[in-house]
Formats: C-alpha cells, sequence, structure tokens
C-alpha cells in the first residue's frame, strides 16, 4: 500500500516541484568583459590582479574550465552569443568597420537575438556597454531587441573624455585615425547623445546597478546585457587604481591590471544592487570574455592566457577558451566546477529555457543547448559532442570533440591535441593518431558545408578595407 501510494503521489510531487520550477521566471544578467586574459581574475588561478566580486560570482555558480566563445575576436564572438547561432550561418566573420552609413556591416538582419526572444516573452531587456554590432541606425540595440541602451555603437572606446588614443595597429604602429572616431564615438541613451564623463568602465557599472535597482518591483522579469570594452585598448585607468598596482613594475601590465580591478569593481556594484533589493536568489547570471587576451598582437593589453597557448585571434586555446561563470542560486550548484566543454552559444538557449520561453518556429535552429540540466546534474551527458570554429573566411578551422582539439591553420599541417594531458597544446598528436585527426577533419567539413561567406572582409589591421563582393568560403 505504502509503495502504491508513494508511487501515486510521486508523480504529483515531481509536476508540483516542475510548476515551481517554471513559475519562477528569473531575470537573466549577462555580463561580457573585453579581451580578458583566461588567467587574469582570481577565480582562474590569477595572483596580481585581485577580483574578489568576480571570485564572489564564480563561488556562487559553476566556473566552467572549457568553457569557449564562437569567435576569437569581439564582433562574430557578441554576433554569436546575441543569436546563439554559430555566426559563421550568417555570414557574421569579421569586425564591422566603424561606418554608420553601411548597412552591410553589422548583425545581419535575418537574424533574431537573445533579446527578441526575452522581450517577446515579456521581459524588460536592456543593454550597458559596447554594441559592435553596426554602427547604422538599422542595426542600433534598440532595433534588436533591447528596450533600454546605455553605451555606444562601435568595437572600442576611450575610457576618459577628450582622452588621447593610440590604436596599436601592430608593432610599433599607432594611431590610425579612422578608429580614433570610433574610440570617441557619442555615448548615447537610447538615440540621445550624452556628455562622456568621468572613466567608463566605472559609469558602466554605475547604469548597470542602477538598471537592476530601477527594475526590482517590476511585474515584469528583465533581461540585462552587461557589456564592457574593459579591458581591450586603449590602455587607461583611474589613478586610484593605478596606485593600487603601483607594485606591478610593468606599466601597461599595472594599467591593465587598474582596468581588470575596474570591471570587477562595476560587476561588484551590480551584485550589490542584486541583494539589496532582494533579486539575487531569482537571477540568472553569465559572466565570460568575448575572446582570449590579446599579448602580442594589435590592441596587445598585456593580458596573460596562461597555462593556454596562443591569443586573441587565433583558433588555438588562447584565444577561444575563457573565464566563464553561470550562477543562479539554489539552481546551480554553489562551487561547481563543470569541466565538459560549453560555448556561449549556449547562453541563449539556457536563458530562454530559465524563462519558459519559445521561439517561433520558422526561426532557425540555436546551436547552443540548455545548460542547466547539465550543471544541476539532471543528466550526466556532455552538452556537446563536438565543437567548432572558422577564422576569417576558411583561413583557420578547429573542433573539440571531448579530450581531443584538431586545428588547422593558414597553409600549415593540420594538428591534433589531447587536452586532457596536454591543455597547453604543445604536443602535436596528428601523425600518431591520424584516425582520430581524419575524423575531426571531416567532422570540421561536414560543419562547414552548413555555413556561408563572410558577408563582410576586412583586412587584418582593424576592418578599414570593405573588400567588393562576399569572399569566397574555403573548406577546411
Ligand atoms: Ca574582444
Amino acid at each position: 500500500m505504502k509503495r502504491y501510494l508513494t508511487a501515486l503521489l510521486l508523480p504529483l510531487v515531481t509536476s508540483t516541484l516542475l510548476a515551481a520550477a517554471t513559475a519562477v521566471r528569473p531575470n537573466i544578467l549577462l555580463i561580457v568583459a573585453d579581451d580578458l586574459g583566461y588567467n587574469d581574475v582570481g577565480f582562474q588561478g590569477g595572483r596580481d590582479i585581485p577580483t574578489p566580486h568576480l571570485d564572489r560570482l564564480a563561488a556562487s555558480g559553476a566556473r566552467c574550465t572549457n568553457g569557449y566563445v564562437s569567435y576569437s575576436v569581439c564582433s562574430p564572438s557578441r554576433a554569436g552569443f546575441l543569436t546563439g547561432r554559430y555566426q559563421q550561418r550568417f555570414g557574421h566573420e569579421f569586425n564591422p568597420k566603424w561606418d554608420a552609413t553601411s548597412t552591410t556591416h553589422g548583425l545581419p538582419l535575418s537574424e533574431s537575438t537573445i533579446a527578441d526572444a526575452l522581450r517577446a516573452a515579456g521581459y524588460t531587456t536592456g543593454m550597458v556597454g559596447k554594441w559592435h554590432q553596426g554602427a547604422h541606425p538599422q542595426f542600433h540595440p534598440n532595433r534588436r531587441g533591447f528596450d533600454e541602451f546605455f553605451g555606444f555603437l562601435g568595437g572600442g572606446h576611450r575610457y576618459f573624455p577628450d582622452s588621447h588614443v593610440d590604436v596599436e595597429i601592430g608593432a610599433g604602429k599607432k594611431a590610425a585615425t579612422h578608429a580614433d572616431a570610433e574610440h570617441a564615438s557619442p555615448m548615447l541613451r537610447n538615440s540621445t547623445e550624452l556628455p562622456e564623463s568621468g572613466e567608463l568602465t566605472t559609469r558602466l557599472g554605475d547604469e548597470a546597478a542602477g538598471s537592476v535597482t530601477r527594475h526590482a518591483r517590476d511585474a515584469r522579469p528583465w533581461f540585462l546585457y552587461l557589456a564592457f570594452n574593459a579591458p581591450h585598448t586603449p590602455l587607461q585607468a583611474r589613478a586610484d587604481l593605478l596606485q593600487k598596482f603601483s607594485g606591478i613594475a610593468d606599466e601597461r601590465r599595472r594599467t591593465y591590471a587598474a582596468m581588470v580591478a575596474t570591471v570587477d569593481e562595476s560587476v561588484g556594484k551590480v551584485l550589490a544592487a542584486l541583494d539589496a533589493t532582494g533579486q539575487r536568489e531569482r537571477t540568472l547570471v553569465f559572466f565570460f570574455s568575448d575572446n582570449g587576451g590579446p599579448m602580442t598582437k594589435r590592441n596587445a593589453n598585456a593580458s596573460l592566457n596562461t597555462p593556454l597557448r596562443g591569443q586573441k585571434g587565433d583558433v588555438f586555446e588562447g584565444g577561444i577558451r575563457v573565464p566563464f561563470v553561470v550562477s543562479w542560486p539554489g539552481r546551480v550548484p554553489a562551487g561547481l566546477t563543470f569541466e565538459a566543454p560549453v560555448i556561449a552559444l549556449d547562453v541563449m538557449p539556457t536563458a530562454l529555457a530559465a524563462a519558459g520561453a519559445t521561439r517561433e518556429a520558422k526561426l532557425p535552429p540555436l546551436d547552443g543547448v540548455d545548460l542547466l540540466p547539465f550543471l544541476n546534474g539532471t543528466t550526466r551527458a556532455v552538452p556537446h559532442a563536438r565543437l567548432f570554429w572558422r577564422m576569417d573566411g576558411g583561413e583557420a578551422f578547429a573542433v573539440r570533440e571531448g579530450r581531443w582539439k584538431w586545428l588547422r591553420t593558414y597553409a600549415n599541417a593540420p594538428q591534433l591535441y589531447d587536452l586532457a594531458a596536454d591543455p597547453g597544446e604543445s604536443r602535436d598528436l596528428a601523425a600518431q593518431r591520424p584516425e582520430i585527426a581524419h575524423r575531426l577533419a571531416a567532422a570540421s567539413a561536414e560543419w562547414n558545408r552548413g555555413l556561408v561567406a563572410p558577408v563582410w572582409t576586412n583586412n587584418p589591421f582593424g576592418g578599414l578595407i570593405n573588400l567588393p563582393g562576399p569572399a569566397k568560403a574555403a573548406a577546411p
């Protein structure tokens, strides 16, 4: 009888729990850093730049140690997680040039965004910070699903009003005048220009914390995308934080450290606003960097990707594997270290599932997956059998499958690494394990057939050249 009752009641209990779970529509807070090194926050093991607020965020949820982005430079990476799709599926494979008259250089209008979907589901949607998805009015955040926007439309910005910007365009070369206009572009509230004031990362943190507080008692849940441009160049930081890091001898690393500390401080303000308004338990938070740290190339910012090989712009781990946190108290186990590969493309499906939101059936499928069942242990499977990358219209490819990483860059021979044994990608096993190399090369070629050629291309030094016509996409 007892067993019978249990059998009878269990579905009731389960369905009640499910109803409770779906009844909570959490706020969604997506925080993105820009060009942050893999090893430059405390929760990743960094030692010289204290990041207590980010560390607290990481401790409150899951630290994904194999967390990836879908591209190793800014705009395509952001186009990926804003749509939940590999951005090469719709030709967004280069940074857009800074041109408010271009209807080409921006997130293609064929795509709908995470903000579109959450707004349709009844969320108030807001964005604070760097857009970098097109400067033409048709690409404006208010046209791409965001009810509220505060920030700037370009790919970077000076941190202080009227400050001079040296744009690094390669070893020893500086100051591209075209990019100076981008870095001095107006601050906007929706489409209204505002004067610059104070230090930018500080201001973005204040704006985001204000948004969290302002919407605390709304009947609707909210989605906030807090998109920092720090610690991307130019290397500029507040005097008080430069003083705090006076023990770092290298001036560039000292300034970078102060910029990372500013990001941490601003994240701390937002978390404090969540706590003060009683929203922390019903807010799902993501944090990651849009790509790896640029250590020696253009826009190098003195970041460190140790122990990973490579940097921003690469398909080596240092370009695509980033500090990655998912936090939702009570729903994602606190202190979890999650080692299976995940990707920023997972943000959108995870957020939509948590929100109980659906997408129109006519829309193309998402490439990401809902991470919550994996993070909370509902399933022991891995989120992705394989992850894929393509750079610059086919100049480089990579595949991650379990412990294996296959890649091919430019005209070089394909390489194969065992990331479980060799996270620094130092021992090429392509010759020893040809069967695996061939399998992953074939998988890359198959995936590539689902992509299109880039809608626009640029030169390696900053998106200043719009080549005529679509580029031909190369096969791996
Ligand atoms: Ca970036």
